[in-house]
């Protein structure tokens, strides 16, 4: 079986991130999702082992001593989220092509650890302003978390020279096909 290739996906929060990867994920490419492990509690119907594993702080720093981490961060106060070498390697070797839905700088570790094997893709905003009235009409966050995320999403831009290839979400159509064909050249290169 060959071996599955790697894609890492980052964008600010509110860029178009979501839709982008949700639309690749059904071009029948057999991409999954890179399962990472966490402190924060499940939400909704998730389930342990489908969208992260869930574990304790405690169980946390004991990978975090073992090295058991491509990379990990505290992404909120008190909430750590980080990916096991041991989850990327089984689903690489199951033939499986991952997406890796982590922050900025997880992505920018990710790729430094994989290089040539993962193909990493910054989504950019349009601009500021742009990015701001996505975040208002998806209406899912207050006010004080779309300033945060803003705040943010200037560091986050200013990283887009550490990704291989960067597309502007602007029209959606056009961003979507940029990637599925950047995702493509690499599957088949
Ligand atoms: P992210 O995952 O990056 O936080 P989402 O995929 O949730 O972002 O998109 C944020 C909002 O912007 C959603 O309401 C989405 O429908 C909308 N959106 C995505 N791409 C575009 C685009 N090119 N033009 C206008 N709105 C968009
Ligand atoms: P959520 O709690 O909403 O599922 O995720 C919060 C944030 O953590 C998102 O930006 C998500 O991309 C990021 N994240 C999830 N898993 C990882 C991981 O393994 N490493 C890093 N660096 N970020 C992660």
């Amino acid at each position: 079986m060959q071996p599955g290739k790697l894609f890492i996906i980052a964008a600010p929060s509110g860029t178009g991130k979501s839709t982008i990867v949700n639309y690749l994920m059904k071009q029948g490419l057999n991409m999954h999702f890179s399962i990472s492990l966490t402190t924060r509690a499940p939400r909704g119907k998730e389930k342990n082992g489908v969208e992260y594993f869930f574990t304790s702080v405690e169980d946390f720093r004991t990978h975090i001593a073992n090295n058991d981490f491509i990379e990990y961060e505290e992404v909120y106060t008190g909430c750590f989220y980080g990916t096991l070498k041991s989850q990327v390697e089984k689903q690489i070797a199951q033939g499986q092509n991952v997406i890796f839905d982590v922050d900025v700088n997880g992505g920018i570790n990710i790729k430094k650890h994989f290089g040539e094997e993962a193909l990493s893709i910054f989504i950019m905003p349009p601009s500021i302003e742009a990015l701001r009235k996505r975040l208002e009409k998806r209406g899912t966050d207050s006010p004080e978390v779309i300033d945060q995320r803003i705040a943010r999403a200037e560091y986050e831009i200013s990283q887009a020279p550490h990704f291989d290839k960067t597309v502007i979400n602007d029209d959606l159509a056009t961003a979507q096909s940029e990637v599925l064909e950047l995702v493509k050249n690499f599957l088949y290169q």
